[in-house]
């Protein structure tokens, strides 16, 4: 019930009653207590009387508000429950002084092979891919363990070595996870911004997996639309899609997965983001946005 009387501390049990029995709505228990309701409020005037029953039901409304919204985050607390999402950081902090080790070469899906991983890109005054990868999946984690998912991170710091992209996508298909990500940044011409959805050509998990992929790729593009700050790419791929066939991480993965290459870090307005820890909270929010919309749709 709407009113524009200010509320008033002091409420009269019975002014409650009559409000609640000519408002007919929006008072639980009043038809319980209707023998009671026509009687006057005491030491009420008449004025008085409709101001402390308009700040009685509004209290009672907001009680029950209060309650909704408290059911509504237990179950937000659980919305994930059962559900293993495997988020993996790209790249590793100990990477760069360890070339031969990551140079190695190693299955990437269909006969074929590639380097166990690089260095990653980094923005023009140094700061590094993996600082941001790591950073942002950090939040992702937080914000999907809040769900009740269980979270498994493929690096669990920033100053490893590897592991090696095969082994990326093994952890996501060993865990069975509902869904995986890889996080990345780009390094592309400075003239060129956005992010890309990227999924395999085809991955190991046959076609029912790589249209999962594509499902979980759309959830990603519309958060990452509405909520990331950043456009669809404007160098490569289609609104924000990508399809990609030398990716390990992609084509070996039996699980629903996708890549995200969030933005350009050599582009300024993509990289003054991607380095400020609120653009780094609006694109894992917008992560973990996506991996919910497809895991609960
Ligand atoms: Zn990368």
């Amino acid at each position: 019930m709407k009113t524009h009387i200010r509320s008033r501390r002091t409420l009269a049990p019975f002014a409650l009653l009559t409000a609640c029995v000519l408002a007919a709505t929006g008072c639980a228990g009043s038809a319980s207590s209707g023998g009671r309701a026509l009687l006057p409020a005491v030491g009420s005037s008449a004025a008085g009387t409709t101001a402390g029953a308009a700040a009685g039901a509004n209290a009672a409304n907001q009680q029950s508000a209060a309650a909704s919204a408290s059911a509504d985050a237990a179950a937000l607390a659980h919305s994930l429950a059962g559900k293993t999402i495997v988020i993996d950081p790209g790249h590793d902090g100990g990477n760069a002084a360890h070339a031969s080790e990551i140079a190695k070469p190693v299955p990437m899906g269909f006969g074929q092979t590639k380097a166990c991983d690089n260095t990653g890109t980094n923005g023009d005054d140094g700061y590094p891919e993996h600082a941001f990868n790591f950073s942002v999946s950090l939040l992702v984690q937080q914000l999907l363990e809040a769900r009740g998912a269980k979270v498994i991170l493929t690096r669990t710091n920033d100053t490893g070595v590897g592991p090696c992209v095969n082994i990326r996508a093994a952890i996501g298909n060993n865990a069975h996870a509902d869904a995986a990500i890889s996080i990345h940044g780009d390094g592309f011409a400075a003239s060129g911004h956005g992010f890309q959805i990227i999924r395999a050509t085809k991955s190991a998990g046959g076609t029912a997996n790589d249209a999962a992929s594509y499902t979980l790729s759309e959830a990603l593009q519309g958060t990452f639309l509405s909520e990331s700050g950043l456009t669809p790419s404007t160098y490569i791929g289609s609104d924000g899609y990508e399809k990609r066939s030398d990716l390990a991480g992609l084509n070996l993965s039996t699980v629903p997965k996708v890549l995200v290459e969030c933005g350009n870090m050599r582009n300024a307005g993509d990289i003054a983001l991607m380095e400020s820890a609120a653009g780094r909270a609006r694109i894992a929010k917008a992560i973990a946005d996506g991996l919910i919309a497809y895991l609960t749709k």
